[in-house]
């Protein structure tokens, strides 16, 4: 029988938590998305706690195997553990391994990885938009620049044949339908209502795209405290009824096979 975490191609979501106060009081967790695409691991977004819920898994992730840390922009939310992840995957830097992607701006005079860290790793490569980089067998592709207070790239890559997006935050334009054009879409969605000025997507911005983008699959995941209370599940199973695609909430330790 092949268990899930010996299958070569799946996304675990080692959190679920999106804007500050979710973040803050831990309501979800924050420790990205680690990604396994055959032999290659990959870390997306290492948010607060992402070391933690890595030796919490079962089975344990374990960061020295991690080929690329790759951070779709520079918020705390999405980037307070790279460091420790660096660390992890350079085993203290005794073995010099391993790529970080990240925007400029976050890699600039105020990088959030520090002086020592940057030592460490075997490769820091700035994202730009509509470029393809590769970390080992993995490859991955930038969307144009989405609209957020610093520099912010969504990911497009291929899981066994499945287009795989990951919209990250943003706020909506309609230039996103095309963008993120996928079989299988993960949306940070992190108000339920639209928020005038704030540079996120809401469920109301999410119906939209699902509707526009016509995925096979969508997950919901970085839910702010709005969405948190009016139980995604719930609003994931009402969204698959009313356009046809299979939507679901993700949870903290979720495992997508592919
Ligand atoms: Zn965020
Ligand atoms: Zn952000």
């Amino acid at each position: 029988m092949v268990t899930k975490n010996s299958n070569p191609y799946w996304i675990k979501f080692l959190g679920t938590a999106g804007a500050r106060f979710v973040m803050i009081k831990q309501l979800r967790a924050s420790g990205g998305l680690w990604l396994k695409s055959g032999d290659t691991n990959i870390l997306i977004d290492p948010g607060p706690g992402s070391i933690v819920r890595c030796a919490a898994s079962r089975p344990k992730l374990d960061p020295a195997i991690l080929n690329a840390v790759i951070l779709t922009h520079r918020h705390l939310d999405h980037a307070n553990d790279v460091n420790v992840m660096i660390e992890g995957m350079t085993e203290g830097g005794s073995n010099k391994r391993g790529v970080v992607f990240a925007p400029a701006d976050a890699l600039g005079a105020d990088t959030v990885i520090l002086k020592h860290a940057q030592g460490y790793v075997g490769k820091i490569e700035a994202l730009e938009p509509q470029k393809s980089y590769r970390a080992g067998d993995f490859v991955f592709e930038t969307t144009p620049a989405l609209r957020h207070p610093c520099q912010t790239y969504g990911l497009k890559f291929v899981m066994n044949n499945t287009r795989v997006a990951l919209l990250t935050d943003t706020e909506y334009f309609p230039e996103l339908i095309d963008y993120f054009q996928s079989d299988c879409l993960i949306i940070n969605v992190v108000f339920l209502e639209p928020r005038c000025g704030v540079q996120h997507l809401s469920f109301h911005d999410v119906r939209e795209i699902v509707k526009r983008v016509a995925p096979k699959r969508v997950i919901l995941t970085h839910f702010g405290m709005t969405m948190l209370k009016a139980h995604p599940h719930e609003l994931a199973r009402a969204l698959s009824w009313e356009t046809g695609v299979a939507v679901e909430a993700a949870t903290d330790g979720m495992t997508v096979v592919f």
